[in-house]
């Protein structure tokens, strides 16, 4: 029996597809089919062996990567093949210790909930003050991050005892409360397997053939389990790209290549790429040729035809970037009849989101956007945002209850009902059912105080000129800024630079919108709230944004790598280590090869970020990319610039009093060009200016 979907594969892939037992390592390219070769496999396994579906287990990266591979099977092997457990490793992490995680005997339950990023986060901030530390040295990022790591690797990166104390606290806070973290997900399953041989039997004995995608991003715990549980079938097919290997700084690690040698062998490698046509191998080919350590090295080729040269688009500013690439959208949907879905817009991180978004949504361009918050769902801007509409109609209650006690006044929900109720009653805007309230003392002096900031506040937006005003005059004023400043933490930062970012949405406004500034500010809350019932409608044709990692084994018609800019794509601390440097290389490779038929590469000479202009210079990805030696040539004057005789000199390391360390990427006349880590980038400054030393 031959079905009709093994028929489309070629020899080799075949070959990988039809193999039933013992191992097998597919290792190939991106495009050359691996992930067709497994979903095929799995539907092989089934139609053509007749192995049941229960006892395969398929897993991958992203939900998005799982749920469109449980997909493809289904379509191959019909709705039986739905039995699979096709899921990434932590929702596989979760099926099993949803059933088995008691006998571990840690006190943790069955029904354990799981906690996301926001939460954990929110819980260091609490032990952080609860321990009375100094929120300005104890960075909650950081100490995110060496949680994770001591869970990982046992490795005690902790700088202090402080620190350590944290980490204790934290976890007796999940045991206590029988709460999960995405890393417990996968070390206590993993725990689990090791530690209960009758668990980790049943599982053997169950999963008769077991399958990785993307295994160029396993970890070592991730690894070590899947050969665990192929212990007794011995079953385990993987496959994957060492040229897509982008988790390294999560631990992944490209030696479980070589333990799958030595622990299994088998190998078959892949070698067409059916994804994009020739032009847009080359741009990926050179660029992943700039690599130094490459345990496979292949070039990509294709059968598909040249196509279009990808396209390389300098804009003056990163608002004309944005709109340029919502023109060409609109220009290929509608002369080429290119479904919205087909399309990708993807940058380096998902602060860079904002422009695209407001830019996507000015032109009725229908998008989705992958990982991440959208800009205006983040919390700090809903309530900056209904802080001005308030501002601007104090009869609009629904901000109101928003934000009457963010920051905090003492006006609690008891309060709050009572002044709903009253304006129920006497049909009255909750503002003006304050006046009503019969309540004494500090609460309604609070209320009072609220109302008053609230006209006062109006009067001034009345008399303003420029929409840029708003922003940061409201933050201030209602004590917003200074709450977060009080928090006085890294996620705090944010939140602020966020703010900051509002305020480049008002700048821009100002240049839009016509009419008197009221009206331009009316304008500019209408067209957001446009913007964000159409990101809640979550339409299922729409433009993808997404960051790289989101995307990983996706692919796309047409792809916009935006924001191709130095600083941020290489990011900054890319230019210190060479590992790091590969590592952002093969972020750009997995970018170039999602395309299939058009590339477009766009960066801008302008950019407004967090309320302050950069001059960002172009990503040597670019350079790396082209063909021709002119460029070299032109880039590397550029980077010589004029003969100077001051004091600085390209490369050198500078410590500026605000902008912290730099380095000095060129020096025209007096000028230092100077490169600071992000949210700074790129400054033009006086070379003798006392707020530069160098270092
Ligand atoms: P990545 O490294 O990006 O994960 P991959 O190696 O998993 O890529 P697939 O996504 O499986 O590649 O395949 C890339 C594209 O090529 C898909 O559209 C797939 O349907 C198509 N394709 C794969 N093999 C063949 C084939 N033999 N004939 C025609 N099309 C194919
Ligand atoms: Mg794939």
């Amino acid at each position: 029996m031959m079905n009709k979907w093994l028929e489309k594969l070629n020899p080799k892939q075949y070959q990988a597809a039809t193999h039933i037992d013992g191992p097998l390592f597919v290792i190939a390219g991106a495009g050359t089919g691996k992930t067709r070769t497994l979903t095929t496999r799995v539907a092989y396994l089934i139609e053509n062996a007749g192995i049941s579906p229960e006892s395969i287990l398929a897993v991958t990266f992203t939900n998005k990567a799982a749920k469109e591979m449980r997909e493809r099977i289904i379509d191959m092997a019909g709705p039986y093949a739905s039995g699979c457990w096709i899921y990434t490793f932590h929702s596989f992490g979760v099926q099993v210790l949803r059933k088995d995680i008691e006998r571990l005997g840690m006190g943790y339950t069955r029904n354990f909930n799981i906690i996301d990023e926001d939460d954990v986060k929110s819980f260091i901030r609490e032990i952080i003050k609860k321990l009375n530390m100094d929120s300005k040295h104890y960075k909650i990022n950081d100490l995110r991050n060496k949680i994770s790591r001591f869970k990982h690797f046992n490795e005690d990166s902790f700088d202090d005892y402080n620190e350590k104390m944290v980490f204790q606290s934290y976890q007796q806070e999940l045991s206590l409360n029988n709460l999960l973290d995405f890393d417990d997900l996968q070390l206590l399953t993993f725990k689990l397997f090791s530690e209960d041989h009758e668990v980790l039997e049943r599982y053997q004995e169950r999963f008769q053939y077991i399958l990785v995608d993307e295994f160029q991003d396993t970890d070592h715990i991730q690894y070590q389990m899947m050969k665990m549980l192929a212990g007794k079938h011995k079953n385990l097919f993987v496959v994957g790209d060492p040229d897509q290997s982008i988790y390294a700084f999560r631990g992944a690690n490209y030696e479980n290549a070589n333990h799958f040698n030595k622990d299994f062998g088998g190998e078959c490698v892949l070698d067409l790429n059916y994804r994009s046509t020739v032009e847009i191998l080359k741009f990926a080919n050179r660029l992943i040729a700039q690599n130094q350590h490459r345990p496979f090295k292949k070039n990509l080729e294709s059968n598909l035809g040249n196509g279009k040269e990808p396209f390389i688009w300098t804009a003056p500013t990163d608002f004309a970037e944005a709109t340029m690439i919502a023109n060409e959208i609109i220009r290929l949907v509608k002369e080429e009849g290119i479904p919205y879905q087909d399309i990708a817009i993807l940058y380096r991180n998902n602060a860079l989101s904002r422009q695209f978004e407001d830019t996507l949504m000015k032109y009725n361009i229908p998008y989705v956007m992958y990982g991440g918050i959208s800009f205006y769902q983040r919390r700090e801007i809903k309530d900056i945002l209904a802080y001005i509409r308030l501002i601007v109609n104090p009869t609009l209650d629904f901000y109101l209850k928003r934000i009457i006690n963010v920051p905090r006044r003492s006006i609690g929900p008891t309060t709050i009902n009572k002044i709903e109720l009253i304006s129920k009653e006497k049909n009255i805007s909750m503002m003006e059912a304050i006046d009503y309230l019969d309540i004494n003392g500090k609460t309604m002096e609070s209320l009072k105080n609220f109302k008053s900031l609230i006209f006062e506040m109006k009067e001034r937006l009345e008399s303003m000129e420029t929409l840029e005003e708003v922003v940061m005059y409201v933050a201030y004023q209602t004590g917003y800024i200074m709450m977060l400043e009080e928090e006085k933490d890294d996620i705090s930062e944010e939140r602020i630079d966020n703010i900051k970012e509002l305020k480049s949405v008002f700048v821009m406004g100002n240049e839009f919108y016509e009419g008197t500034f009221i009206e331009k500010l009316q304008q500019l809350l209408d067209q957001i709230a446009l913007y964000t019932d159409l990101d809640k409608a979550q339409q299922k044709d729409a433009v993808v944004l997404s960051t790289y990692h989101q995307v990983k084994g996706l692919e796309f018609d047409c792809v916009f790598m935006a924001v191709m800019e130095d600083q941020i794509f290489p990011s900054p601390q890319a230019s210190m280590d060479p590992r790091d440097m590969e590592e952002e290389r093969r972020i750009a490779y997995v970018g170039v090869t999602r395309a299939k038929r058009r590339l477009y590469l766009t960066r801008s000479e302008k950019r407004l970020l967090y309320g302050s202009f950069i001059y960002p210079r172009a990503s040597r990805f670019l350079r790396e990319m082209q063909p021709t030696k002119e460029i070299l040539t032109k880039f590397n004057k550029e980077q010589t610039g004029t003969p100077n005789t001051s004091f600085l000199k390209p490369g050198d390391k500078v410590m500026h009093q605000i902008f912290g360390s730099g380095i000095v990427v060129s020096i025209e006349g007096e000028i230092a060009t100077i490169a600071f880590s992000l949210p700074h980038g790129i400054k033009k400054i006086l070379e003798n200016h006392p707020s530069i030393k160098k270092v």
